[in-house]
């Protein structure tokens, strides 16, 4: 698809092989028997891929209502329960967010009524196999993504519901998630449950989605309240305007001396005598360091440089740099503006936690 980029993570190869392995292996032949082994494992191994098929069509449905409501979508990532689409903002309304979540399953079902519908009018015996599981399978994708919990897509139609009933769209995301982590744990439960009568791996294999469901569910909550709590903010609002600076040419031991042994200063920019960033250093790139050349070593040695930087501009959203931060595990962000080469100020992960702590605390 045009603008949408597809990752399959290594799982699904898992994924790939247990359902090849077990149709051919058990399902099949149990079902049709007389085939030789090869035709059940070409015939397994073809359903699979459509299998695989299935569920990116679910996931694309998500992904292109979405961009009809002009939401921009990252892409989709295929993985060991099935798939995920990354949508890059917030639907604006209920409607766009029941909309887009409904689709996924309303595609699943819908291919899967068609293609038991096929299934009746088939007798060719491999066709009939391949068409009759992709189609029960497609049902059960469909039926098992309308469970009502986050981050389900029943649970993001619960969600647009009480959203549009409340008007609050935060505490729908919590309500929606808690009914998810209840679904979750008895997930959990039913599958230990299975596991010690009888189905070790499909107790297993429930009890996992079920975690993993939990999971989700408590990530998404705690992103909602840190985005709720900086909402609206910008770069410059939290920005240190007058960072802690160094020039290229200090040696490494009196930025350890005088600098970093003194505060509580762990990050400096370095700049050189006109005020222009030559790049960036830091408490870690002392540490790689082996001691003895310290006194030695000037800063420009083990500096990160310019080129190599991540920066953000001054009205980007304070989320943005968030993310940003996390993405590339580092712990602040040179904030530059319109002349490339003069920082405007440095924006840190712990200035920003400190932040949405107070504003929680606060309750703004
Ligand atoms: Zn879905």
């Amino acid at each position: 698809m045009a603008g949408i980029d597809l990752a399959i993570h290594p799982s699904w190869l898992v994924i790939a092989f247990l359902v090849t392995y077990s149709l051919a292996e058990a399902q099949f032949p149990l079902q049709f028997p007389g085939w030789t082994t090869a035709l059940y494992w070409i015939v397994a191994a073809a359903t699979a891929v459509l299998f695989f098929g299935s569920v990116l069509a679910h996931e694309l449905s998500h992904a292109l209502v979405a961009r009809r409501f002009g939401l921009k979508v990252e892409g989709i990532t295929l993985f060991i329960f099935g798939g995920a689409t990354s949508i890059d903002q917030d639907s604006r309304t209920p409607r766009e967010e029941a909309l887009i979540a409904l689709a996924g399953p309303a595609t699943s079902i819908l291919i899967g009524v068609a293609l038991l519908g096929v299934d009746l009018l088939i007798a060719q015996p491999q066709v009939a196999a391949l068409v009759g599981w992709l189609g029960v399978i497609n049902l059960v994708l469909g039926a098992f993504n309308l469970i009502p919990g986050f981050p389900m897509d029943g649970g993001r139609v619960l969600r647009a519901l009480l959203w549009k009933l409340r008007g609050d769209r935060l505490e729908a995301t919590r309500n929606a998630a808690l009914v998810g982590r209840i679904l979750a744990y008895v997930l959990i439960g039913f599958g230990v449950f299975i596991a010690l009568n009888g189905s070790p791996l499909s107790g297993i294999w429930l009890a996992l989605i079920g975690w993993f469901l939990s999971n989700a569910a408590e990530t998404t909550v705690a992103q909602a309240g840190v985005e709720r709590s900086l909402h609206g903010m910008r770069v410059r609002d939290a920005m240190d305007v007058d960072p802690p600076s160094v020039s290229p040419n200090e040696s490494v031991a009196d930025l350890v001396q005088e600098r970093m042994l003194r505060g509580e200063d762990r990050s400096f920019l370095v700049r050189h005598d006109d005020g222009v960033l030559a790049g960036m250093v830091t408490l870690g790139d002392v540490r790689r360091l082996a001691r003895e050349t310290w006194p030695e070593a000037r800063v420009t040695d083990i500096m990160t440089r310019f080129a190599d930087l991540a920066t953000i501009g001054p009205d980007a959203p304070l989320t943005d740099a968030l993310r940003l931060i996390q993405e590339r595990d580092i712990g602040q962000l040179p904030v530059i503006g319109e002349d490339v080469r003069l920082p405007l100020g440095l924006v840190t992960r712990r200035g920003i936690l400190r932040l949405i702590e107070a504003r929680l605390k606060l309750g703004v």
